[in-house]
């Protein structure tokens, strides 16, 4: 396996590192922080860029760059502070839109490319159905020609902008779990959407969904009935590599203004970076560092050479979420009191990590999903 990026890679990764150093965008997001906001002014300079376009298939009019590509991407944003948990949501973030969605709804999708908002996420999460999602109890019923949807949903990511939603539901008329999807325009009557406080990722919304009745018609499904749960599978492998690749970006830039902080930062009449103690934290944090980009990059391949399995993507994201939460914490704890009182980054990189071994699927569920891999192998 050979990660040295192609030319292409190195222009776009350039590109990036251009955009990143044009404003100190690290004022924009703190203010995007502060107030929950999403920084669709930065984003919008992704999209300009293509970065919506990086999977979407060349017969879509995308680059089919692959997930090498993504991860140099991500890589560098993340290395440079940008928040890349907003951009799972944009057009190009999940390519089964276009394999399972209609004509209708991928050029509904599509319309937004280029336009840094997001468009859409599934809501499968309900407040008795977590970890558990075969539990759910939104419901769908035909009724003279038209369909009703009626539930609730809970910490749905970013569904306080986007225009759609694919809600997941059970077939209300079937005694057997028949699960299926539904495209939900959000602008339909019946549907409240109440906004939740979260720890961290505040730059994107989460938020409680109620469906009362909501009309729908047949054409609204999305995908093939009775097919949500092999969607959603393969949308959280996708999802839990993202997942990982943010977190291990997040704390490459942690580890760089740490590292950067031990070697002016005098104390005892020393750089503190001088002290074994501190020397320490570094190399383990490099030693982590390595694993989650080696661990990445060889998931990334692997998916652009023939397939990525739901247990890399699971070990992706649960080491990766608990060594990048690591390493940003040592990175606070080397920063010392501007860490924990000041207004440093690195503070909102500690909350932000913290929410990710719970959404996209908990640590235990990682364990589950993985353990359940490695096994099938020596069967
Ligand atoms: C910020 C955020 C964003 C989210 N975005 C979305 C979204 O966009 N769409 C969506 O559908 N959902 C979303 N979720 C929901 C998320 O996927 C769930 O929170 C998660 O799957 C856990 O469900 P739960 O919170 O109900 O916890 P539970 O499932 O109730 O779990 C509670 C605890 O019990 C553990 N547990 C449960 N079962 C077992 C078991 N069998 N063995 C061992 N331990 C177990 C869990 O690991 C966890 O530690 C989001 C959540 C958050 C916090």
């Amino acid at each position: 396996m050979d990660f040295k990026l192609t030319d292409e890679q190195e222009l776009f990764v350039a590109g990036i590192r251009d955009l990143m150093e044009r404003e100190n965008w690290e004022s924009y997001f703190a203010d995007c922080d502060r107030d929950s906001e999403y920084p669709l002014r930065f984003v919008k300079e992704l999209a300009d860029m293509g970065i919506d376009s990086l999977l979407i298939p060349e017969e879509h009019g995308g680059f089919e760059a692959g997930l090498v590509t993504v991860t140099a991407v991500w890589e560098i944003l993340g290395r440079l502070g940008a928040p890349t948990y907003v951009l799972y949501q944009l057009p190009g973030g999940f390519n089964t839109v276009l394999r399972e969605g209609s004509p209708e709804q991928i050029d509904k999708i599509m319309a937004f490319r280029g336009t840094g908002e997001q468009m859409w996420n599934s809501a499968i999460t309900e407040p008795g159905a977590g970890s558990d999602v075969g539990s759910l109890q939104t419901n769908y019923t035909r009724r003279n020609g038209k369909v009703y949807l009626n539930g609730s949903k809970c910490f749905i990511t970013s569904s306080a902008r986007t225009p759609y939603l694919v809600v997941m539901a059970r077939d209300a008329s079937s005694e057997k779990p028949v699960f299926s999807e539904w495209f939900v325009d959000m602008s339909k009557p019946g549907i409240r959407v109440n906004k939740l406080e979260k720890l961290g990722l505040r730059m994107d919304s989460c938020c409680e969904i109620l469906f009362d009745n909501v009309e729908l018609e047949e054409k609204d499904m999305f995908g093939r009935e009775g097919n949500g749960f092999n969607r959603v599978k393969e949308e959280f492998d996708h999802e839990r590599f993202l997942v990982a690749l943010t977190n291990y970006g997040t704390a490459y830039c942690a580890f760089e203004d740490a590292a950067k902080y031990a070697n002016q930062r005098v104390q005892f009449g020393e750089a503190i970076g001088r002290y074994q103690l501190i020397q320490e934290k570094f190399a383990h944090m490099q030693i982590k560092l390595t694993n989650m980009r080696n661990m990445l990059y060889e998931a990334a391949w692997k998916g652009d050479n023939g397939g990525m399995t739901s247990g890399d993507s699971a070990m992706c994201k649960y080491y990766c979420a608990h060594a990048a939460f690591e390493v940003v914490d040592d990175a606070m704890q080397v920063l010392g009191g501007i860490g924990i009182a000041g207004e440093h980054r690195v503070t909102r990189f500690w909350r932000d990590l913290r929410v990710d071994r719970v959404s996209g699927g908990t640590d235990e569920m990682q364990i589950l999903t993985l353990g359940r891999s490695v096994l099938k192998q020596y069967r």
